[in-house]
């Protein structure tokens, strides 16, 4: 009894074949179902585990028991993510046949970090890492690492930045960041991590379009050199998270490169509509950045768990991530000799290339390239008719991120576009999120799923009409 217990870890085809049919079962009937789900089911309604249904203890229990479970505490409660009608934050979708790949990576527990242990997994990587190069014209000389996400690859990139322009406990006082209020997040949070914290950050005013003022940029780099300080860094948009909006980059690029700053461009929602025409226009620029990161987890449709970091100068990236390497400074040129272990803070890591190669491989990047120029179509099409119903609007889409908000005859805006927002969430049949520009609270629509299609779109417009029917908005709020 005791012997046979040992083999359980190690299922015999038939026990397989059950697991297997009974969990593609369970999927299927998610993803046939889930065009009539909700985007959104109110989080507060469940149980903050106080009821510990996920605990864990000697006994065993049995597949059909364990998907019960998960179809009741994990798949319904919270954001649907994998649903066209989320539209809120910056969604991605999850496309069936990256699950595919990560099965097999699973099963086959690849070691993608070094190339003597899967010189496949890491030749894999090595292409992805070129693909998406090309994608922003970097020709030669680059490097790059698949991450689990873009905070962890602007990590990557900001600490390669911070090496190779020698930033130090003798200059960091000195030394200083231009970003924006439109800089997500992570690159504050990266600035920590690294110890750049005593550095001087300036955030550049925004214009009306809500990109980086480039004149204010280079006049504040100019009095900045006169009191003699040090001009370091330079983070862009391409796609900024509230608003999809792509910061001059041509224009921040000259400017770096007159004054030697390191230019950063996180392109994590914006960098795979370099696939399509359109994006290619608005992106021009990209390539003189010193570092980029995208997220295949977001424009790329892919499961989370997927980033992109690249270095134009792959000798920036490995001297920002050597343990006891300085043998390697006069190594090949090419990537191709480098494993990815070398190229970032991780050893042992997910074999994250699988599920971003096998879908690229089994539909080739055009098919993405039409899922992409359908978010721009769409972007433009919710842009005029949110319009036509009464919302004033954001810029004009440079991507497909719409901002939106009503203002009222009387009373105060934020407080109509919040009560919006929550008539939106309560009734969840459709999801979008808000944020707050220039002091302004704003509700934005997220056209990036591609699961998200016109009727999407549509259903999300028909909601908007509806509460805007239902309150009468001429009438001051309490
Ligand atoms: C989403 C996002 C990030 C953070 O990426 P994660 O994958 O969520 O870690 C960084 N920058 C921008 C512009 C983003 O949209």
């Amino acid at each position: 009894m005791k012997i046979k217990k040992l083999f359980l870890l190690e299922e015999s085809p038939k026990e397989r074949k059950e697991l297997v049919d009974k969990t593609l079962i369970f999927g299927e009937h998610f993803l046939n179902n889930l065009s009539h789900l909700n985007a959104y089911n109110d989080p507060s309604k469940s149980n903050l585990n106080t009821d510990r249904k996920f605990a864990i203890n000697e006994k065993s229990s049995g597949i059909d028991e364990i998907l019960s479970l998960l179809e009741e505490e994990l798949l319904s409660p919270g954001l649907n993510t994998a649903s066209g009608a989320n539209m809120g934050y910056i969604p991605g979708g999850g496309i069936f046949s990256s699950a595919l790949g990560d099965y097999i990576a699973a099963i086959s527990n690849k070691y993608a970090g070094v190339f003597y242990a899967s010189p496949g997994a890491v030749n894999m990587e090595n292409e992805l890492i070129r693909w998406t190069a090309d994608l922003v014209g970097y020709s030669k000389g680059y490097g790059g690492n698949l991450t689990s996400g873009g905070s962890i690859a602007n990590l990557i990139a900001l600490l390669t930045a911070k090496k190779a322009k020698n930033i130090n406990i003798r200059n960091i006082e000195r030394t200083v960041i231009y970003c924006s209020h439109q800089s997500h997040h992570s690159i504050q949070r990266a600035i920590n991590i690294i110890g750049l914290e005593d550095c001087i950050i300036r955030y550049i005013d925004i214009d009306s379009e809500l990109r980086m003022n480039t004149e204010k940029l280079e006049k504040q780099i100019v009095e900045d050199l006169k009191i003699d300080l040090n001009p370091f860094l330079i983070v862009a948009n391409a796609g900024s998270t509230d608003a999809g909006m792509i910061d001059p980059l041509c224009d921040i690029g000259k400017i770096a490169t007159q004054y030697s700053l390191w230019f950063h461009i996180d392109a994590a929602y914006g960098g795979f509509y370099l696939l399509t025409k359109r994006g290619q226009k608005r992106l021009k620029g990209i390539s003189l950045a010193d570092s980029i990161i995208m997220d295949p987890h977001k424009s790329l449709f892919l499961p989370y768990g997927s980033g992109v970091v690249l270095v134009k100068n792959i000798n920036n990236l490995i001297k920002a991530n050597q343990y006891s390497a300085n043998y390697m400074q006069d190594a090949n040129e090419d990537s191709n000799s480098y494993s990815p272990s070398q190229l970032s803070p991780e050893l042992s890591k997910h074999f994250r290339g699988l599920r971003m190669w096998l879908p690229l491989k089994l539909y080739g990047h055009n098919t993405f390239e039409h899922y992409l120029d359908e978010k721009l179509n769409l972007a433009r099409y919710f842009y005029s008719n949110v319009k036509k119903i009464g919302f004033e609007v954001g810029p004009k889409p440079d991507l497909s991120i719409v901002t939106f908000r009503f203002l009222p005859k009387n009373g105060s805006a934020d407080d109509l576009n919040r009560f919006i927002i929550k008539e939106i969430q309560n009734n969840g049949k459709v999801f979008i999120s808000s944020t707050t520009i220039n002091g302004n609270f704003t509700l934005r629509a997220a056209i990036v799923s591609f699961r998200t299609h016109k009727i999407e779109v549509d259903s999300l417009l028909n909601i908007l009409s509806e509460i805007l029917n239902k309150k009468d908005i001429t009438t001051p709020l309490r």
